[in-house]
């Protein structure tokens, strides 16, 4: 068998790999066009900062170690540029020369992966506007940045890369500032998560310019679409990426709904003898039910994995894809799995949602911090759909054992049950995502009402009933504006100064104490009583940044993010 493929790193250094391991004697040659293979991609951005100090580095392995360790040719500069289906072969451009020859192909392998999207603003195009997609791309931009002393930098997009870029730069001494078309960054996130992230950017001395778009950029600074000038020596263009299908397309490969290259569950294109993987082609939604595009390594090796695993008679059990990632904002990890409840919604799904604060460890452990966990779940079947984590702590471990539970289908029921591993130093004895899906059923079985961080705003300004559960000293030191204030301690001999008529928003700290408030409410007749999902820290976290942004009358009196 001789199999080629196209595309030299994330899913093409896997599928040929994959197919040395299940046969000694295949021919197989990979065709890349930049000059290096097997980079990890994903480990770009910290260059920049440094983290890692020689972009040598990220090359994992080169070809002179692909001929030695696993006996496959890759073929460095030299890209495909046409497919000759019916004879079987492609043409290929050596691309310092320009010259071109044909190769023949039993099986041809896709992956060309996906390319920056460039905005259209006048300038873009300029010396000084960058893209981060590979290992020349980010020696460029580091190179740019040292030799003319760059201090002012505007990354374009608060996507994943965006996000890494700024925070690498940030760490590097440079001014960022971050412009966004979208009113948060991190579009796989909720809103309300999306505010914590948006602090933890502000509290590191980055600046966000969100619901705008670059327009125009000049030698030193961007004008932004709201007319906004921006100093920028140096531009770093992120807003995402569309997948590289002009080769399939031209020869005549199906293209699906979404605009990646059209595959069959075994990641076979319209042709038998061409397979597809990575960013550039469509998958399957598992939770949404359609055609999606996930551009992540993950699904990308996975999916070389399974392709060569066909073209030997191995079958693969396609799953669909349910989308995890995790980034590090600063010290914050970020972690979401599934879909969001936006996403949920729009979809025209029935979804509801909590949302979490609880240690991450033991609380008298050195370590210990808050992790805010939103979990969200199908009603009234409990199945869960989503989830996003954001804290010091481990955020993505707790985000893997929810993405375990939905890749297999699993409830809240299941995920309050789960038994998982506890020390003080790692966990806690009922973990955060235990208690998230403890709440869920209470709310999914209607135990007990809930607001949310997002609703409080307008309800403060209904004048609504707030009240605060806290101790006193905790209530002198920030609370809402015109929240009654009567601990749990007291509450069960002061329920006489609670009203019956009205509705009661009952919160805390982080939503724990107001939640045995509520209950005990609710057990000595109270029947309009709401715990506020989040309590007094998540209002404050979910707050802050757009009262800053906006420049808006708080509706604390003072900020509490302990
Ligand atoms: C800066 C950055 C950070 C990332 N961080 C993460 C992360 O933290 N987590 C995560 O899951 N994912 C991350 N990703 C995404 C991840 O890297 C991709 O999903 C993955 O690399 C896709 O693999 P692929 O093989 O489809 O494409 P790629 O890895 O991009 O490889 C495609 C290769 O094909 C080559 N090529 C294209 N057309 C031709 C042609 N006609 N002839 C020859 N060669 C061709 C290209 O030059 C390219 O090198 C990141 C990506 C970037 C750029």
């Amino acid at each position: 068998m001789k199999v080629l493929v196209v595309g030299g790193v994330a899913g093409g250094a896997s599928t040929a790999a994959r197919i040395r391991r299940l046969d000694e004697k295949a021919e197989v040659i990979m065709f890349e066009r930049g000059p290096h293979v097997s980079f990890s991609n994903c480990s770009l951005p910290f260059h920049l900062s440094g983290i890692v100090p020689n972009s040598e580095k990220l090359i994992v392995m080169d070809p002179v170690q692909f001929k030695k360790k696993y006996n496959l040719e890759a073929r460095v500069g030299q890209e495909v540029i046409a497919i000759n289906k019916e004879r079987k072969t492609i043409t290929v451009k050596q691309v310092l020369t320009g010259e071109t020859y044909e190769e023949n192909y039993d099986k041809l392998v896709l992956s060309p992966g996906a390319k920056p999207i460039i905005p259209d603003a006048q300038g873009i195009d300029a010396e000084h506007v960058f893209t981060v997609r590979n290992v020349v791309d980010i020696e460029r931009l580091k190179n740019y940045i040292e030799l003319t002393e760059v201090k002012n930098i505007a990354v374009i997009g608060g996507g994943f890369i965006g996000i890494e870029v700024a925070e690498n730069l940030a760490a590097a001494g440079k001014k960022v500032t971050i412009v966004q078309s979208a009113k948060q960054v991190m579009k796989p996130y909720d809103e309300d998560m999306a505010q914590i992230m948006h602090k933890q950017l502000l509290d590191n001395g980055v600046a966000l310019e969100l619901s705008t778009t670059v327009k125009k950029v000049e030698a030193s600074k961007i004008t932004l679409s709201n007319d906004k000038v921006i100093a920028a020596d140096a531009v770093v263009v992120a807003i995402g990426v569309t997948p590289e299908i002009n080769l399939a397309a031209e020869a005549g490969l199906a293209i699906g709904v979404t605009g990646g290259i059209k595959v069959d569950g075994n990641y076979v294109t319209s042709d038998d003898s061409i397979y597809a993987v990575g960013d550039a082609i469509e998958v399957y939604h598992q939770i949404l039910h359609k055609p999606v595009r996930l551009a992540l390594a993950g699904p990308a090796q996975k999916q070389a994995r399974a392709a060569a695993d066909h073209m030997y008679g191995i079958t693969n059990h396609n799953r669909g894809v349910i989308g995890s990632s995790s980034i590090r904002i600063f010290d914050f990890n970020c972690a979401t799995t599934g879909i969001n409840e936006k996403i949920a919604k729009e979809a025209g799904m029935q979804v509801d949602s909590v949302y979490v604060i609880a240690p991450d460890k033991v609380g008298l452990m050195p370590s210990s911090n808050p992790l805010h966990l939103k979990l969200i779940f199908e009603v009234p079947t409990g199945k869960i759909v989503g989830a996003q984590a954001i804290g010091k702590g481990n955020a993505d471990k707790r985000i893997d054992v929810i993405a375990t539970m939905i890749s297999m289908g699993g409830t809240i029921e299941d995920l309050k049950d789960v038994e998982l591993s506890y020390s003080p130093m790692f966990g806690t004895a009922k973990d955060v995502v235990n208690i998230a899906a403890l709440v869920a059923t209470n709310i999914l079985y209607g135990r007990f009402k809930q607001i949310h961080v997002s609703d409080v705003r307008k309800l403060h300004e209904e004048n609504a009933f707030f009240l605060d559960v806290r101790e006193v000293k905790e209530f002198e030191n920030g609370h809402l504006k015109g929240a009654t204030n009567i601990p749990l301690s007291e509450l069960r001999t002061r329920m006489s100064e609670v009203p019956q008529d009205i509705p009661v928003y009952v919160y805390c700290r982080s939503a724990q104490r107001s939640y045995n408030a509520v209950m005990a409410l609710k057990n000595s007749g109270f029947n309009q009583v709401k715990n506020v999902s989040g309590s007094f820290l998540g209002i404050c976290l979910y707050e802050y940044f757009q009262d800053v942004d906006q420049q808006r009358e708080p509706i604390v009196t003072k900020y509490n993010f302990k």
